[in-house]
Parts: C-alpha cells; structure tokens; sequence
C-alpha cells in the first residue's frame, strides 16, 4: 500500500511540466522551485515511509510546494509591534529611528554619496567627518569618531590605549570590581577588557570601592583608569563608589587617562523632560573623563552605533589604529546618526521629532486614550470567552537605560473566561495568539495575564490580531 503510493508520487519534472508552478517562475528563479519540489517530495516520501501518509494529491504537492517557495522568498526580518512597553529592547532592535534618520539612511542605500569624497576639493574625506562637527558641539567634546556599537568603542579604546602601542605605558587598566557589568549576555566588561589586549585590574569590592583602592594599585604597569556605567542594574545598601571627579583627580595626579564606559550614555539631561537623569556625556567630559563611550541605539535614539568622544590626541590614536577599519561604521549608519544628531539641535521639540523621547514621555492621560481605544477594537475583534480591560502598569525604558526605573502606564489586559467544561487560554497561549498575527504583535505576561502596554504602539489599530 505506502509503497504503490510511493510509486506514484510524480517527479519533479512532472510537477514543474504540470505548469502549475508558472506563477513562481515571476518570483524566483528556476533553481529554487526545482530545490522547493525536490523538497517537498523527499518530506512526503519520509511521512509515507514513517506514518503511514495513506493518501496525497498532485494539488497537495503543489500547495505544498508553493508554500515552501514563498516561505525561503518571504524576508526573515521583519516589522513587529512593540506592545511591551520597553523603548529600547535590545531584542527588538532597540530605538526606533526618527523619520529624518529613517529617510537619511534610504537616499544614501539607493544612491552613491560623498561618504568619503570631499566635494569641495574633490579629494578623499574621512567618513566620521559627517558627524565629529555635530558630536563635538553637542558634547563640547575636542574630537569624536564612530565605530560599530560601544562594545567595538570600548574595545578599540583599550587596544589604542592600554594594549601596549604606547611603548610608555603598561597594559594595565583599573576598574572597580562593582562596575564589571554584563550587558546582555554577550558582552562582559571583563572578558572584553581582556580580549582588547589590555590586562584587568580588579579593585574594591562588589558594593564599595575608595579612592584609595585606585591609588594603591596603580603601578609603571598602569596604563588608564577606567569607569564603566551601571546601567542594567542598582546597587542598593552599604555601597560607595568613587565618583569620576575623585577618580579623574587619581588620574591626572599619576598622569592617567580616565575611559569612561557611559553605556547609554545621554545627549541631553532627561530630567528636562521630566525623566530621571541619566549620565550626560558632555557633563562626563566636563567632569575630566578624557574619553567617553556610548551607544547610537540607547537613550540616543539613532542606529547601532559607537560613539567614542574626549581629547584630540587620544581621538587622533583611536583613529590611527587598523582596528578602526575593522570597526568602522557603514554608510547607512552614518547617515542615520547624522540626521538624528542634528534633531539634537533643535531641543524644543525633540520629544516629538525623536521616536525613544517621545515613547518615554508619553502622559498617562494619552496612554489610557490609546487603551481605551485599542480595547473596544479588541474586544470587538476577539469575541466571546475573552475579558479585555484597561488596567495601570509600569513599562521600563530597557535596552540598559534608567535601570530600575519605572515609568507609570496603561496596559490593555487580556485573559480567558473561565467557563464550564472548557479550559481557559493561559496568559502564555494568549501571548503566542498574539505573536502569530502578521505582523507580530509582542506583548507581555505579567501575573497570569496577557498585557498590551500603549507606550511603545504608535496606534491603537496596530495591536489587533490581524492574518494575512
Ligand atoms: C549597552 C552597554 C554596552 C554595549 O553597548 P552596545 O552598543 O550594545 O555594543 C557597553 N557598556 C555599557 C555600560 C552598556 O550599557
């Protein structure tokens, strides 16, 4: 029986003779659907073979076979809907870029551009020029460049500056033992410090760390201080910390730079805005940190970037090492960081030109309008058995910024009715339910119930279950 239905299973020739698939041929090329049907049989035979598969028709196998098509040709990455409240989710691609920034980043992917031409000489130009004159007036810095994230900005800071280029310094780099953070998973302060060639110098203790812990262990080994930002994280208690004043007069006693990691470094003081303050790097600058890093996609709000900015001489070294080319930022970077820099400038109205400012500000009285909104739409569209209400909540900013913190919001809350005889959704089926719609819509489970959190969801429309 499976075997005669083996035997008649068609061949790829068959199928593509059939005339059925004519249509992909539009879409991709030849190649593909001959790989797609081969495929597709080879998954039928093993499902006869194995369960017993007792029956399949030539239009089964062609559905089958279209479906595979569209599923390789169908792009994997895609939009989702962010309705879990965090602005910049590291797993979500972190800060929504502006409009500007958006449209800066598509004139130069389908143009060429002056990325590195001096159009007024027409000689060669430096690509970080397009954005040093705007990182120096917003951080009063002397000099700036970019590479491809903070973690490449912390690398390279520490291979230039620590890993023995300079013949006058040893490799070693201080840093208290309550600032080894971990962001992610991925990147570990320590086993970055380590790869970038430099040789960790652990001082203090978890939670207190003195001035006097810098001092003692600098030795003709020590080749900078380094001070990293807590930022994913709070250390509560019986803590002490060396402040970056102390820490620059250590420095500067002992003729030390002093690399300041920021993370998520600020542009602006959030508090302005009624948020809690976070580092400001032109204030780090200020304060005597000879170089400070920080991320594009944090509290920036740009693309994935790493912005190194402090003295000119040490930017100039930065800028000398291969490695630079190894890390330099691309063309669409570039662009998008530019034209989001440039939105600093006009500071009025940044909480509604810059997408992560505008999300972090938003008033309750909005966010409930949003809910009260999206939950008629909901409740209409999913029916009976569901119990959909408004109800308060906290978001967090996330992406390593403002740890801690959380921002008063309003939350659509979705769960199952209990009802005799049927097993209601749990709060984890609700949220697949959720994730299955096109596109995605990523909510979040809190307490057993499925929440909509407004802050980060442009419309109220944007979070009702939609296939196509
Ligand atoms: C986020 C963060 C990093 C890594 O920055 P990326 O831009 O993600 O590479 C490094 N250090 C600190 C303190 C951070 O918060």
């Amino acid at each position: 029986m499976n075997d005669e239905l083996l035997r008649r299973l068609p061949s790829v020739d068959e199928l593509l003779r059939s005339g059925a698939l004519k249509d992909a041929l539009a879409l991709c090329s030849h190649a593909v659907i001959v790989e797609a049907a081969q495929e597709t049989l080879s998954a039928i035979r093993a499902e006869i073979s194995s369960n017993g598969r007792s029956e399949v028709s030539l239009q089964e196998i062609i559905a089958l076979t279209q479906e595979r098509i569209n599923a390789v040709m169908r792009p994997s990455v895609k939009r989702v809907i962010n309705a879990t409240g965090a602005v910049l989710h590291t797993n979500m691609g972190r800060a929504v870029l502006s409009r500007s920034a958006a449209d800066a980043a598509a004139l130069v992917a389908r143009n060429h551009t002056n990325l590195e031409l001096d159009v007024e000489t027409g000689e060669r130009g430096l690509r970080d020029y397009h954005v040093d004159g705007l990182l120096k007036r917003l951080t009063g810095a002397e000099a700036a460049c970019v590479v491809n994230n903070n973690a490449a900005a912390v690398f390279i800071t520490l291979n230039t500056l620590a890993a023995g280029l300079n013949p006058l310094r040893g490799k070693e780099v201080i840093i208290s033992r309550g600032e080894l953070v971990e962001i992610g998973g991925s990147f570990r302060l320590h086993e970055i410090i380590n790869k970038s060639g430099c040789v960790l110098k652990e001082v203090g203790a978890a939670n207190r760390t003195h001035p006097h812990d810098y001092a003692r262990a600098i030795t003709p080994q020590t080749a900078l201080l380094f001070k990293a930002h807590k930022s994913n994280f709070t250390v509560a208690g019986f803590t002490a910390e060396v402040g970056l004043k102390e820490l620059v007069a250590i420095g500067r006693a002992n003729g030390l730079p002093v690399v300041e990691d920021l993370g998520s470094g600020s542009l602006v003081d959030l508090s302005a805005y009624g948020l809690p303050k976070e580092p400001v790097v032109g204030e780090r600058l200020l304060a005597g940190a000879d170089i400070v890093t920080f991320s594009g996609d944090k509290l920036l709000g740009g693309p994935q970037a790493g912005l190194i900015c402090g003295k000119k001489e040490l930017i100039r070294r930065i800028n000398e090492n291969p490695l630079k080319r190894v890390l330099r930022a691309d063309k669409l970077t570039i662009a998008a960081l530019e034209a989001t820099l440039i939105l600093y400038l006009n500071k009025e109205k940044l909480s509604q030109t810059l997408p992560s400012l505008k999300y972090m500000t938003r008033t309750v009285d909005e966010l409930d309008m949003a809910a009260q909104k999206a939950a008629a739409l909901l409740k209409a569209a999913l029916g009976d058995g569901f119990i959909v209400t408004v109800e308060d909540s906290e978001s967090v900013v996330g992406g390593g910024s403002m740890p801690g913190h959380k921002l008063p919001t309003k939350v659509v809350a979705i769960t199952h009715e209990e009802m005799p005889g049927v097993e209601p959704l749990r709060a984890a089926r609700i949220y697949r339910m959720f994730l299955a719609s096109d596109p995605p819509i990523v909510g979040r489970v809190n307490n057993g119930s499925f929440l909509l959190d407004m802050r980060t969801v442009d419309n109220p429309e944007d979070v009702v279950i939609r296939k196509n």
